[in-house]
């Protein structure tokens, strides 16, 4: 027997105006995105906007519904959207950020385990990383340089050919 041991690095900055001009951007159009969301069950709002490849700019938001299995991510609405409007480009950076109506929106959160083996699916798809920026509507944001990195031991097409 032997053990294995995962663990990433990711960056951590104080606040929006520490990141660098590009990505400040991308993050305060996925703070203002959020006001779009269409989440009355939850009051949780989400936003996705992400930079392709051919500098095209595509936004996501999340979508409920009163069946609430039907609902989709902000992230995977981007995705999809980003399949069906630009099929030969790829992300290269994703901003998430998120209102709580019932709560303070100032730490990052992360894209839950559906979003990131969708995440994990463009990667290997485009073979090329997606840099994701998560933050609240304020406070500290996190960098992290590839998406996969949220997925270890993580299922793929490989797999479907051992
Ligand atoms: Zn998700």
């Amino acid at each position: 027997m032997k053990k294995e041991q995962y663990s990433f690095q990711f960056e951590v900055f104080d606040s929006i105006n520490d990141l660098s001009k590009e990505d400040a951007n991308l993050l305060q159009q996925s703070r203002a995105i959020t006001k779009t969301a269409y989440a009355p069950y939850s009051n949780f709002f989400v936003g996705a906007v992400a930079l392709l490849s051919n500098g095209e700019i595509v936004k996501g938001t999340n979508q409920e519904n009163a069946s609430f299995p039907v609902g989709i991510c902000a992230e995977r609405s981007l995705l999809s959207s980003t399949a069906a409007l630009f099929p030969a480009a790829h992300i290269l950076t994703m901003a998430i950020s998120y209102q709580n109506k019932n709560g303070k929106s100032n730490t990052p959160v992360s894209p839950c385990g559906m979003c990131r083996q969708a995440l994990l699916e463009h990667e290997k798809r485009y073979d090329h990383p997606i840099k994701l920026i998560l933050s609240g509507t304020e406070g500290e944001v996190y960098v992290i340089e590839r998406s996969s990195l949220l997925l270890p031991l993580s299922f793929t097409g490989d797999d479907l050919r051992k």
